[in-house]
Formats: structure tokens, C-alpha cells, sequence
């Protein structure tokens, strides 16, 4: 069989968005179930709109997701003389033709053709002029097929027929010579040997010209995979207003890429029930027969669950590598700290259930590292106070005292402490929990302790029996 070559084709124009994203995702996907060939083209011809930032942002997205490419990136405007090359071809072969007719002539021929209800394409004026007409630069047009049908044969969508009279002339080259769109992309697939056109169904109108094209250069049609719409939860075309849509802002949200990437892949693709893949089971499973036709909707709260669960399934290892960038831009740690590893995978294990993003994590962590901790004013108006004064004591006594400081023999103090006195274990765990974290919730209190080791935990006891009106 013939070697899967695909191609992720963005305009850089913007940043990697959550639709193009997907786009490159079942690209990826396919190259990879196949041992096939993945690249990465650029399709920057509109200069006015593409900048080298987007191109940047576009490959940085990529790399974060893990969406590596094989060949590339090639840009389309280093290719100019290879889509003149191919348009001479059709010039010579008679299938493009110059017309000179100037945009003022089309737009008026277009009302009329409105007005007299005709179909609003190009009425072919300039199809069989034998001579120039001088002081105009013409552009080219493809001769189009003006009899039959084109025929997609798509993977996803089935058969979709589109009558050749529908088709207009196209544009290939502009009158300033530079080419259109559907014929750099058809040029680029036959010279970079595209077997599968997998893209967004946006683009399913431009197939049947891009067919034609290829008709007319005599290549083999490659296989089209037309990727249903994603839209917002409101059932609109998903947008901005429907909350972030660039890549990088889920990097920025504390969003894992694998998280992401298994989300996205779900935007279209499904395997049964099963919702949590690893990647080598998407390779595996991959394929367009469990691509549906129906629009996806994009639903943040899945995508907020999903990465909750990869927050639980990663190693704290990770996470702590993972959470410092944004410890940083918490401002709860400096610029290049450093940390114990170890110490900073063991806070991270106390909390990992209760983050749903690296976000999260990195404002829990805040009450291990930070040198004081702040009280949150109601917790501490309740529970640092007259009543527990005399428990706060006990606990800073007896943690002082303990020969191996350890979360087992923690525990045991406590619950000789809470027997003495008949009470509950929360009576006081809560206004050491208070102490030691500033607030009222965090996790167990003898991992707390564990994480905070015995220094800072008696310090910030001594800290909370002040406050709580007693002395040292
Ligand atoms: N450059 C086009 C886009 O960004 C993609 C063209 C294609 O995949 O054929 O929409």
C-alpha cells in the first residue's frame, strides 16, 4: 500500500485555535496510525493577514500539544515559482485562460446577473479571446468543466455531488501574478504527494475545484476527510464569545496537553464509551469510521473534568515540574527558585485530588511555601480564639516533643489529645488546620503537618496561640 502522507495546512492569520487544532490532531493521528508522514505547510500567500508571530504561536501550540511533524514547515511563499510553473502548465495546455475583465466590469455583470436571477458566477466573457487587450494585466482563470458532475467521495461525509455549472472560472493567478489559494493547495498536495486531504468542512465547497484541478494536471485525487463544525455549547459557530479559543490560553489556564489533546479528539471521534485515552491507544484506535457527521459541540466543564483526571493520574513528579512556571506567575515563588524536588512532589501529592488545573495546584501550594501564612479573617475569628487556645497549646506541646516526627506517630498525639478531652477529632483539627493553612479547608491535617515538617508547623502554631490571645 501506499505511504500516508498528510499535511496540516494552516493560515497564519491567528493563533492556533481549538478548530485548527482538531484539524491537526486527525492529521497526526493518521499519519501515526498508518507509519505515514505528517507536514506542516504554512499557507501565508496573504501576506496582508499573516505574520511571522502567528507562525511562531501556531508551532509553539503544536509543540505543547505534542503534535510533532515529519517534514516541514514549508511556507507558500517560498514556493511562488512552483504554483507559476503549475498555472503555465494549464496556459499552455489551454486549461486557464487570461481575462482582463476589470473588477468595476465583474461587479456590474454580477447585479445584473442578480437582478435577473441568473447564477452569479463568471459568464466566461474572456474564455476564447484570441488577443490580449493592451494596458490590462489580466489574471488567469481555470477553464472549469462546465458539463457533469464532480464527485466527493469523502470519508466522513460519504458521496457529495456537485454539478459542474455551478462551478465558476476560478481565479489561479492574480493580475499581480501571485496565485489563489485553490491552486497553491492543489500544487503543494501533487509536489508534496498528499494521499489524504483530512481539514475542516469549510473547506468541502472548495473540493470539487481543487478535483478539477487535479483532473487537469492529470495526478490521482487524493482521499478528502471533511471534519465536522465544533461549535460553542449555544449550538453558534464556535467563537471567542464563547470563552477562550486559542490553544496556548488552556496553557495559560493550567490545562494539561494530553488533557487537551484527548479532549479534543473526542470533538468528532469516539470509540465506544470509553472517554480517557492515552495517546498510544489513539493511535491504535484511530480511524475515520468512528468519525461522525453530526457538528461537535464544544462543552468546557468536559474538558475542566477531563483534566481533572489527568491532574490525578499524573505522577506528582510530574506535576511539581509542571506547577512551578506557575508558582511563578502566582508570584508565590521568585523568578528561577529552586526547589527541594522531592519535598515539592509530596505537597503536590496532598493536593493533586482536589486541583482541577495547574492553576489551582499552584494556589494551594501557596500555604506550604509561603514564609507566614494569612488567615482568611472568618476562620480565623472562629477558630483562633479563647476556646481553642488551650488545644493549640497541647498540639504544639506534644508535636515538640515527639521523638520521630512521622504522619503516624502525628495521628497518635492527636488522638490521645482528642480522647482526653472527649472530643471530636475536627474540634481540633480545625483550628490547627487554621494555623497551619490559614483557611478551613485543605487536605488531612496529618499530611499537612507532614508536608510542613516540625519547624514551620510549630512556628505557625506559635503565630496562632498569639493570635488566639495567649502567650508564647
Ligand atoms: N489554509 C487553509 C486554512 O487554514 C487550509 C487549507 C487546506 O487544508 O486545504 O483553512
Amino acid at each position: 500500500m501506499e505511504k500516508v502522507r498528510v499535511r496540516f495546512a494552516p493560515s497564519p492569520t491567528g493563533f492556533l485555535h481549538i478548530g485548527g487544532a482538531r484539524t491537526a490532531l486527525f492529521n497526526w493521528l493518521y499519519a501515526r496510525h498508518n507509519n505515514g508522514v505528517f507536514i506542516l505547510r504554512i499557507e501565508d500567500t496573504d501576506r496582508s493577514r499573516s505574520t511571522d508571530e502567528y507562525i511562531d504561536a501556531i508551532i509553539q501550540g503544536m509543540k505543547w500539544l505534542g503534535l510533532d511533524w515529519d517534514e516541514g514547515p514549508f511556507r507558500q511563499t517560498a514556493r511562488f515559482d512552483l504554483y507559476r510553473s503549475y498555472a503555465d502548465r494549464l496556459l499552455k495546455e489551454g486549461r486557464a485562460y487570461y481575462c482582463y475583465c476589470s473588477p468595476a466590469e465583474l461587479e456590474a455583470r454580477r447585479k445584473e446577473a442578480m437582478a435577473a436571477g441568473r447564477a452569479l458566477k463568471y459568464d466566461g466573457r474572456c474564455r476564447d479571446l484570441k488577443e490580449p487587450v493592451p494596458g490590462v494585466s489580466p489574471v488567469v482563470r481555470f477553464r472549469m468543466p462546465q458539463e457533469g458532475q464532480t464527485v466527493v467521495d469523502d470519508l466522513i461525509r460519504g458521496r457529495v455531488t456537485f454539478a459542474n455549472d455551478q462551478l465558476d472560472d476560478l481565479i489561479i493567478l492574480r493580475s499581480d501574478g501571485t496565485p489563489t489559494y485553490n491552486l497553491t493547495v492543489v500544487a503543494d498536495d501533487i509536489d508534496m504527494g498528499i494521499t489524504h486531504v483530512i481539514r475542516g468542512d469549510d473547506h468541502l465547497n472548495n473540493t470539487p475545484k481543487q478535483i478539477q484541478l487535479y483532473n487537469a494536471f492529470g495526478y490521482p485525487v487524493p482521499k478528502f476527510a471533511h471534519l465536522p463544525m465544533i461549535l460553542g455549547p449555544d449550538r453558534a459557530r464556535l467563537s471567542k464569545r464563547h470563552g477562550a479559543t486559542s490553544v496556548m490560553a488552556y496553557y495559560e489556564m493550567g490545562y494539561l496537553p494530553d488533557a487537551l489533546v484527548n479532549y479534543l479528539v473526542r470533538l468528532g471521534w469516539s470509540y465506544g464509551d470509553q472517554e480517557i485515552f492515552t495517546r498510544e491507544e489513539l493511535i491504535r484506535y484511530f480511524s475515520f469510521e468512528n468519525v461522525g457527521r453530526a457538528a461537535a459541540v464544544f462543552n468546557p466543564e468536559k474538558l475542566l473534568w477531563l483534566n481533572s483526571q489527568y491532574i490525578i493520574n499524573s505522577s506528582s513528579e510530574r506535576l511539581a515540574e509542571l506547577v512551578i512556571p506557575f508558582l511563578v506567575k502566582e508570584n508565590i515563588v521568585p523568578e528561577g527558585w529552586n526547589p527541594d524536588k522531592q519535598w515539592l512532589a509530596r505537597a503536590v501529592d496532598t493536593l493533586k485530588e482536589r486541583s482541577k488545573t495547574l492553576v489551582e495546584l499552584a494556589r494551594s501550594l501557596r500555604y506550604y511555601i509561603a514564609a507566614e501564612v494569612e488567615y482568611d479573617e472568618k476562620a480565623r475569628a472562629k477558630f483562633l480564639n479563647k476556646e481553642s487556645l488551650g488545644l493549640l497549646t497541647e498540639v504544639r506541646d506534644g508535636l515538640a516533643s515527639l521523638a520521630v516526627f512521622s504522619e503516624a506517630e502525628i495521628e497518635k498525639l492527636f488522638r490521645s489529645i482528642i480522647e482526653k478531652h472527649g472530643i471530636k477529632l475536627g474540634r481540633l483539627a480545625q483550628p490547627v488546620r487554621v494555623a497551619l493553612t490559614g483557611g478551613t479547608q485543605s487536605p488531612g491535617i496529618f499530611e499537612v503537618i507532614g508536608v510542613l515538617g516540625r519547624e514551620k508547623t510549630l512556628q505557625r502554631l506559635q503565630k496562632a496561640i498569639k493570635t488566639a490571645g495567649g502567650q508564647s
